[in-house]
């Protein structure tokens, strides 16, 4: 039977870091895959984790499921960090997940089972993932414009056109609520509000991923898309992904919040999240949650936490401008001063499929052919060296 199974393509990402992990060179540098990594190229356990993960072992007294849900106070936490107050609680749907992906999966599994006929649109370009994630659940999926053609800055207009002219009322959209991934191109508040605008005009469900709140410009400047849009949209889904913020990634700690326009809607859409739970995974995983919980139940493990996340976006803006001051130096002549505007970890370098593979060839240098690079992979002290790579394949 298995012998006709066909050998998978490798995951567009995770396989570089495969193709990395086997290079030899001593002066490999990995600015593809999407972890935050320190001046010392690690990627810490924050040290708020460290202080919960502690409390928790030393008082942990089972390790019997949790509700199909997950963890209440973590469902409460996780509501109030999104929404803060502005939605009444009763309209709010929210089910532990493990991690982002597993809340857009969930997501798009209620769209499969109680919205039929749903299609969802999808930026271009876009976290690559994001297709596969709907395509398993049988969610056709259209694109929408979102990045210019000057591959720097945000085409508002080719959005809009695309969400008024090409989508039928009923149709999901989805969002990324900062920091856009693979791009860095976020829309300002104001063009979050015209966009608002025509998802309520013509009835579309916003689907927001949010997978990295708190990189972009702090933890509440972030819900600014979350604001805009539930501000005048009846209904809405947000995936959570804590694996960034926290620095839990391999613990797999996410939510995906429903919202629904009254409190009988959210019980019925609530059951049906938790049936869809039941049949896939059971019930999430504890600890990651719990340590997210005790964290913020903490007055002074919150302002750790809120520390240690202001460390690394000022970080990651600090290397933005230290890698465009150092290519400018290098009279490769090409500016780059576009990545002071972006978001996040991830800018559209603007390099092509054959410089990107130079980079790698030559130099070691691995990021995703699209030419998305991971910023917070970079180094302050290796920031020289990379730099002379980019100016030379940019130059051949
Ligand atoms: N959405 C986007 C845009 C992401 O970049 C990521 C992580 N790379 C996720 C969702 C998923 O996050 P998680 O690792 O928590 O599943």
């Amino acid at each position: 039977r298995f012998a006709t199974v066909a050998t998978a393509p490798p995951d567009s990402i995770l396989g570089l870091n495969e193709a990395f992990a086997a290079d030899a060179n001593p002066k490999k540098m990995n600015l593809s895959v999407g972890v935050y990594k320190d001046a010392s190229g690690q990627t810490p356990v924050l040290r708020c984790v460290k202080a919960a993960e502690q409390r928790l072992v030393d008082g942990e007294k089972t390790k019997g499921y949790l509700p199909i849900d997950g963890q209440p106070d973590y469902r409460d936490h996780v509501r109030r960090l999104v929404f803060a107050d502005s939605i009444d609680a009763s309209r709010i749907a929210v089910v532990q997940t493990p991690g982002g992906t597993g809340a857009l999966r969930e997501a798009a599994a209620l769209m499969n089972s109680q919205l039929p006929a749903i299609r969802v649109w999808i930026s271009t370009p876009t976290w690559a993932n994001h297709q596969s994630i709907f395509a398993s659940e049988n969610i056709p999926y259209d694109n929408y414009r979102y990045l210019a053609d000057d591959k720097k800055s945000f085409d508002i207009a080719g959005m809009l056109e695309d969400l008024t002219g090409k989508t039928k009322p009923g149709d999901a959209v989805l969002l990324h609520a900062c920091c856009h991934n693979p791009t860095g191109v976020d829309p300002t508040a104001q063009q979050w509000n015209e966009i608002a605008a025509v998802l309520a005009q013509r009835e579309l469900l916003p689907i927001i991923d949010f997978a990295y709140q708190g990189f972009g410009n702090g933890l509440d400047e972030d819900t600014v898309a979350v604001r805009a849009i539930t501000s005048v949209c009846a209904e809405a889904i947000v995936c959570s992904s804590f694996s960034k913020n926290f620095g839990l990634y391999s613990e797999r700690v996410g939510a995906v919040s429903v919202m629904s326009a009254d409190a009988d809607t959210t019980t019925a859409v609530k059951s049906q999240l938790k049936s869809l739970v039941r049949s896939n995974y059971s019930n999430p995983p504890r600890h990651g949650a719990a340590v997210v919980a005790t964290i913020l139940d903490d007055s002074e493990l919150t302002a750790m936490w809120h520390g240690e996340l202001t460390e690394m976006r000022t970080r990651i803006k600090a290397l933005r401008r230290q890698f465009v001051d150092t290519m400018k130096t290098t009279g490769a002549g090409h500016d780059f001063g576009f990545l002071l505007d972006q978001n996040g970890m991830f800018s559209f370098s603007g390099l092509n499929p054959m410089q990107v593979d130079e980079l790698r060839n030559k130099y070691s240098i691995y990021i995703v052919g699209s030419g998305r690079i991971n910023v917070a992979g970079m180094n302050e002290e290796r920031m020289g060296e990379l730099c002379t790579a980019v100016a030379n394949v940019i130059e051949n």
